[in-house]
């Protein structure tokens, strides 16, 4: 079978999973190369168990940084409220590591595991699709024919509107994302920022209408700084290259601890990401059947828990095993169908707790981050004590802390993708397989 994939990144798993599963996949990617943009992912052991069965462990290792602990502090005086062990223990817990890691090494290692199985057409700008040939349209004027389209467009995705029949319709959360890149060289030299790069802890910093998120990726040699703000431009945009301006974000962050002070005076320039919000939509699948959504065209969520990336890569494995299952075109739709009910409740449910932490996060000073706090260090003892060897006392369900909230953590970081479909299969394949007929071979 023949599948395109406008666009790439994520696109570049369901690439891969759908050319391990046998079919011959075109990426259509718009950009010129794939490009050192955006700054780090956090790759949680949901997505990296499967980045490791492709066979992606010693890039990780070699790229990427394990984070010991996950510390949340206050923004007044760097104290810390919340703790989550990472490191061994995710290891120990869900069967993968937690991995931080720069976008474009994300990007380069996901590329170095398709390019050999797909053809990768960068440059190729989709300017329109025919859902029901189907077909698209370059903007070169280009026509391009297949059996099936997966649109993995991004949150400004074309795709998209031919799936749900409009134009999408964004509300902006009120929050823009400077980004920032620190070479650690610079914070070694300090002697109150050497610490973050000794301790290898993923950082937020909790703040009235703000937050901020730190880490090292690029095997230590860079910090990752996300400093979530309130939004005051009117033209803001969606985009990992529009800049911001560094002394507005200074300002802002004036008065936080001199952690803080001192990181962001080591940042020159900064990017800004406008953060919109999108509700689920009513179906992934084009009524023709012969084209689906992927990744954040489909479940764009806000980087609040880190868990856009991952939906996508859920989302392709999910797909290559499905589509591992088709010998006949007919069996197309059936299969996209397959697809939506496995992957839906689960990209939709996390969408949703992603936008929680917004609201956690940014409380002003005052009774409700009094509480905030205080359920948080109930969850940090606690964690403390099973990092001693001890029992957990507490259960932490709907902990403000939500990575404290084991059966949360559970449900994110357990999730096996590849399982979840394989065990739909043994439930389902059989009788999916009999409503159709098996009419031409589909490769
Ligand atoms: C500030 C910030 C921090 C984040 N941090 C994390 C994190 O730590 N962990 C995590 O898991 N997620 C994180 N995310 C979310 C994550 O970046 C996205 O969920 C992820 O990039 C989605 O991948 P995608 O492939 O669906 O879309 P994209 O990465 O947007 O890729 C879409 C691709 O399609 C191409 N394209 C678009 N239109 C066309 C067209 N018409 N024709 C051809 N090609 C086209 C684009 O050029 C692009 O290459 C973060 C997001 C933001 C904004």
């Amino acid at each position: 079978m023949d599948a395109q994939e406008p666009k790439s990144v994520r696109g570049l798993s369901a690439a891969y999973c759908l050319a391990q599963a046998g079919h011959k996949v075109t990426i259509l990617e718009a950009a010129l190369a794939i490009g050192d943009v955006g700054a780090g992912i956090q790759a949680s052991p949901n997505v990296s168990r499967l980045l490791i069965r492709w066979g992606l462990r010693p890039r990780l290792e070699e790229l990427g940084v394990k984070p010991e602990a996950l510390s949340i502090r206050r923004w007044t005086n760097n104290e810390v409220v919340g703790w989550t062990e990472f490191g061994d223990a995710m290891d120990k817990a869900y069967g993968a590591p937690y991995y931080h890691i720069h976008r474009a090494d994300f990007h380069r290692i996901l590329y170095e595991a398709t390019e050999p199985h797909c053809n990768i057409r960068v440059g190729c700008r989709v300017v329109s699709l025919d859902p029901s040939k189907p077909s698209l349209t370059l903007a070169s004027g280009e026509v391009v024919y297949t059996d099936l389209i997966i649109g993995a467009d991004g949150v400004k995705s074309t795709t998209r509107e031919y799936v749900v029949g409009g134009p999408d319709k964004p509300k902006a959360t009120g929050d823009a994302a400077y980004r920032a890149i620190i070479p650690t060289e610079k914070l070694l030299q300090d002697d109150d920022l050497k610490v973050l790069v000794e301790e290898t802890d993923s950082i937020i910093w909790m703040g009235p209408r703000g937050h901020m998120v730190g880490y090292n990726i690029r095997a230590k040699k860079e910090y990752n700084v996300v400093m979530i703000h309130p939004d005051e431009t009117e033209g803001g945009v969606e985009s990992w290259t529009a800049a911001g301006n560094a002394d507005k974000m200074k300002e802002y962050y004036k008065g936080w601890n001199i952690t803080v002070e001192k990181l962001l005076a080591l940042v020159p320039s900064t990017l800004d990401w406008k953060l919109m919000d999108r509700e689920p939509l009513p179906r992934w699948i084009h009524k023709d059947g012969k084209l689906a959504l992927l990744g954040d065209s489909c479940h764009p969520m806000l980087p609040y828990r880190a868990q856009g990336s991952a939906m996508a890569v859920e989302d392709a494995a999910v797909l290559g095993n499905l589509f591992s299952h088709c010998s006949d075109r007919s069996q197309i739709t059936p299969l996209l169908y397959a697809y939506q009910t496995l992957r839906y409740e689960r990209a939709t449910a996390t969408q949703t707790s992603s936008s929680l932490n917004q609201h956690i996060f940014h409380h002003p000073d005052g009774p409700e981050q009094e509480e905030r706090d205080n359920e948080m260090r109930m969850a940090m003892e606690d964690a403390f004590r099973v990092a001693r060897g001890e029992k957990s006392t507490l259960v932490l369900a709907g902990n403000a802390n939500q990575w404290a909230d084991k059966e949360k953590s559970n449900i994110q970081f357990g999730y096996d993708a590849d399982e979840e479909a394989e065990k739909w299969w043994l439930a389902n394949g059989d009788k999916l397989m009999t409503l159709v007929p098996s009419t031409e071979a589909a490769n």
